[in-house]
């Protein structure tokens, strides 16, 4: 039987935006990948008659209630008492938890338990008691008439560990089917002709499903299966993702790959290559997107942020009159920029980019929008100019990095480097 889960975030501070709700984003991530179904997510600020009426409301539409928060030990945690008072039933003080808290205060604190503290010790009569190891409110979960209800505390890091040691065991017991997602990495192709191409798959398909979804320069597609077991929802999935590669091609740049950089990465190690960048116009993009991989240091040596046409001439060695007769944005300069990384780092391979990423054209009136990506290899110099048009200064600035990472992942693989 699948299940509907709705998630009740208690709290005031996430509805004055003081704090985001990511513990719903971690719950839901949990939940859909134990195949439950999650329906609504509820907000609810530290108020008992709201928060009754939302269970209330979530006891008609779903079969499993999760909430987070309100169970700390002052005036305003009041999850437990109207849960309790919804269920109809009784709280009950746990002589041991209070000594468990007790203890924990000493330990931690050195100071005595605050006599506040024992209400963390009540709990539903005939519930599941959910310890917490990182903190001193314990969670619980129980059943009334079909519907389960888990309560675990508002600290994320309180939740995180509650979750996976003591929520996900139980709602397994309650599930028969896991999810298991794969998504299948693109760039070069908008979102509307890749569900053009693609439509009538897309429609026929119910389990597994495939969806897209688009970043201003990237469009990511999810096939997601449903099955008895992991194994089995694997195997449904990869002969879809084989037909999607196919009929994509070459805008295929990896399946459950984080990021274009992480394809360069792959490809500069199964290669034994290293790399190194110039960049004007990203700032440094390229360099942070590459060195937040743990390990890239293998193959990647270092880079230049030449924002000045003057450190494009002194630091990369752009030679100057090329710089006065075609511009620092110019596929000359590009060109003479990645070339200028590799001789400066003596890495064999050189990714650059300068463009214009606006708001206002450059001083040689050069559009907003023209780039220049220049890649230097051992087999020669490539460029891939670039019209992009009039966006907003950091989507310019994101997409432009994505040209140059897949200028490089296209001849690190032997593609066609053009697209
Ligand atoms: P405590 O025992 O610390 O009082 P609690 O279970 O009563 O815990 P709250 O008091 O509701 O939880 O929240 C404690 C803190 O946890 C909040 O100040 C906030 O920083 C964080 N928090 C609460 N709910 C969420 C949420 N839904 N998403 C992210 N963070 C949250």
């Amino acid at each position: 039987m699948s299940h509907i889960a709705e998630i009740i975030a208690v709290g005031t501070e996430l509805l004055l935006g003081n704090i985001a709700n990511t513990n719903a984003q971690e719950l839901s991530q949990a939940l859909s990948a134990l195949g439950i179904n999650v329906y609504w997510h509820t907000v609810v600020g530290d108020n008992a008659g709201r928060l009754r009426e939302a269970v209330e409301q979530a006891r008609r539409r779903a079969d499993i209630i999760i909430t987070t928060g309100g169970l700390g030990p002052t005036y305003d945690d009041l999850t437990k008492q109207t849960i309790c008072r919804a269920f109809g039933r009784e709280l009950v003080l746990h002589p041991e938890i209070v000594a468990q808290i007790r203890a924990r205060y000493e330990r931690n604190l050195h100071a005595p338990m605050p006599e506040n503290n024992i209400r963390q010790a009540e709990l539903p009569v005939d519930c599941v008691i959910f310890g917490n190891p990182v903190g001193t409110a314990p969670g619980c979960a129980f059943e009334e008439d079909g519907v389960h209800v888990l309560m675990l505390p508002g600290p994320p890091f309180e939740m995180r560990t509650m979750l996976e040691g003591y929520a996900i065991p139980y709602l397994r017991r309650l599930s028969q089917e896991v999810i298991v997602s794969r998504d299948i990495m693109t760039f070069g192709m908008g979102e509307s002709r890749i569900e053009e191409l693609l439509r009538d798959k897309m429609e026929r398909m119910s389990n597994p499903t495939l969806a897209t979804y688009a970043k201003p320069s990237e469009v990511r597609l999810r096939a997601t299966a449903k099955a008895e077991s992991v194994q089995a929802a694997e195997a449904m999935l990869s002969p879809v993702v084989s037909e999607v590669a196919a009929a994509l091609g070459d805008i295929v740049y990896g399946v459950d790959v984080k990021g274009l950089e992480y394809a360069c990465v792959s490809g500069l190690r199964a290669r034994g290559l290293t790399l190194a960048t110039a960049e004007s116009c990203t700032g440094g993009q390229l360099a942070a997107r590459l060195t937040a991989i743990p390990g890239v240091s293998a193959v990647y040596r270092g880079g230049v942020v030449s924002y000045w046409t003057q450190v494009k001439a002194d630091v990369l060695g752009v030679d100057a009159g090329l710089l006065d007769a075609h511009g620092a944005v110019s596929e000359p300069t590009a060109r003479a920029m990645a070339e200028g990384v590799c001789k400066v780092t003596g890495a064999p391979v050189g990714v650059s980019v300068t463009g214009v990423a606006g708001p206002d054209r450059d001083e040689r009136g050069v559009e907003v929008g023209t780039v220049y990506v220049g890649l230097a290899t051992p087999e020669g110099t490539f460029c891939r100019a670039l019209d992009l048009g009039r966006r907003r200064r950091d989507i310019l600035q994101n997409l432009a990095a994505n040209h140059a990472f897949d200028l490089l992942r296209r001849w690190l693989n032997g593609l066609p480097l053009s697209i």
